[in-house]
């Protein structure tokens, strides 16, 4: 009879230490990364760091889209607040699509400048989204709205860990991870992809979040470039031209970083990547610590 308590009781103690084993070993174990992904526009986000944003989505952690200005010049037949109020609709729908939380400042479109105001609003942003990786533009680029936010973005790293400056929103503990999203411009530098993802898995994801901005993508932008009477007016016929517009393919440069991270084989099949340059100005990762902030490599 002792025996058999004795067993019983050997049995709980097994699945209670296999449960355990369990739990600690699946992502309810594994620590949230939160990500703070700023663009100036509603829609830049989206277009140089969605695909990256939906992976960290799914995986359970927490992203956050800031854009800088409320978007209310990007139309050539609306504007003002009208068109700020539908920029704001169309940046949280595209939110829910990609698993995001959208948020949109109130800043003038076109005139946006890297003031100490707009500079206290970042740091405040990015501590209390308690940030591990801090994503934007690069300072060289033809918009001086972009460049004015990759200025602010800059300004507000270290200065996030610095408890005298913005004294109500307690400060981070470590300078978070920042990274540049890519671009095209060779002056004075041209961008390096030190890390490279493959977003592949999620490209049509990415695409259907992206229309949600249906006032850039199927009017302004195609507006600006003399393309307006080739936007198709089915949904589906959209979404497939979108994507043949924003595929850019993969240069070499991406090719070899997407090699180092994910190993030549899976590289190879990658379709479509997002690839980020780490600014000098954050925490310098190492590659091992790159590999915890992108647990989706493996
Ligand atoms: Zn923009």
């Amino acid at each position: 009879m002792l025996s058999l308590l004795k067993l019983n009781l050997m049995k709980k103690i097994v699945v209670l230490v296999v449960s355990l084993f369990i739990l600690l070993n699946s992502g309810f174990a594994q620590a949230k990364i939160n990500v703070v992904v700023i663009g100036a526009h509603p829609d830049d986000c989206d277009n140089d760091a969605g695909g990256t944003a939906i992976l960290f989505a799914k995986a359970g952690h927490n992203v956050l889209f800031v854009s800088v200005t409320n978007g209310d010049a990007g139309h050539h037949e609306k504007g003002g607040g009208a068109l700020a109020k539908i920029r704001i609709d169309e940046a949280q729908e595209a939110g829910k699509r990609f698993g995001v939380k959208y948020m949109v400042l109130d800043h003038h479109d076109g005139e946006l400048m890297p003031t100490l105001d707009i500079r206290l609003e970042i740091i405040r942003i990015i501590r209390r989204w308690n940030a591990d990786l801090v994503i934007g533009p690069r300072p060289n680029d033809y918009h001086p709205d972009h460049r004015n936010t990759a200025v602010l973005i800059q300004d507000a790293a270290y200065l996030v860990i610095v408890p005298n400056i913005a004294p109500d929103t307690p400060p981070l503990k470590r300078n978070p991870v920042f990274l540049y999203t890519e671009d095209g411009f060779q002056k004075p530098t041209p961008f390096e992809p030190d890390i490279a993802v493959d977003i592949t898995p999620v490209f049509d994801q990415k695409i259907y979040a992206m229309a949600a901005h249906e006032s850039q993508f199927f009017e302004w932008l195609p507006w600006t470039s003399g393309k307006l009477d080739q936007v198709p007016k089915t949904e589906a016929e959209r979404l497939k031209w979108l994507a043949e517009w924003r595929n850019q393919g993969i240069n070499d440069k991406v090719k070899e970083s997407l090699t180092k991270w994910y190993g030549p084989g899976k590289s190879n099949q990658a379709k479509y990547a997002e690839a980020f340059e780490i600014c000098e100005y954050g925490r310098r990762p190492s590659d091992e610590e790159i590999r915890k902030l992108f647990p989706f490599f493996d």
